[in-house]
């Protein structure tokens, strides 16, 4: 069985890094308006603030979200085989894998390239774990088994057939639940959570 993870707010906490870099290049990092998907406008930032911000942030950091990397483990544990597929590019991929190493969940990254599609690299895996609706709606539409929407952070309402959940330790607990065995079998339609 093959899991593609998402990294950035599925396994680590990357809210809570952007606004650090934010703080130490910027001397602040106070977001203004939540529900939004632009970080220009969530912290009311100007362009060149905001690059500025990208420009110092440091891909090597590993701020796990509470029970991740247990998580992680568990499924690993279970016999499933774990990599991580993350939208940046390719030159950032030993960043990355020195993260998750760092943080004791060494595991295969697939870097798939600033906000692009996922698809591809989803074609073989049994479950997918991902905070972007659009990420999950592709799995979706490829036949990803079990596909789940951490949607607890994502910054805009939006509607999304996967299991939503608020964890990634959330969607494995639920994979290895007798619900998750009585609903294998299921329609998928009958299945979904949001
Ligand atoms: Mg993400």
């Amino acid at each position: 069985m093959l899991a593609a993870i998402d990294l950035d707010d599925t396994v680590f906490d990357f809210q809570r890094a952007w606004e650090r870099t934010a703080f130490q290049v910027l001397g602040h990092a106070r977001c203004v308006r939540a529900l939004t998907p632009s970080r220009r406008e969530r912290y009311r930032l100007s362009a060149s603030e905001r690059a500025a911000v990208w420009a110092g942030f440091d891909w090597r950091y590993r701020d796990p979200l509470p029970g991740a990397v247990s998580a992680v483990r568990r499924l690993m544990q279970g016999g499933w085989t774990v990599f991580a597929v993350t939208a940046v590019p390719g030159h950032l991929r030993a960043e990355r894998e020195a993260a998750l190493a760092a943080a004791g969940i060494a595991m295969p990254v697939h870097c798939v390239g600033w906000r692009a599609d996922k698809g591809s690299h989803l074609l073989h895996a049994d479950l997918f774990v991902d905070d972007d609706p659009h990420h999950c709606e592709r799995a979706l539409e490829l036949g990803v088994a079990d596909v789940f929407w951490v949607g607890r952070t994502y910054p805009v309402q939006h509607e999304c057939r996967a299991r939503r959940v608020d964890t990634l330790e959330e969607a494995v607990s639920w994979l290895f639940s007798d619900d998750a065995r009585l609903t294998a079998h299921a329609p998928a339609a009958a299945s979904a959570g949001c």
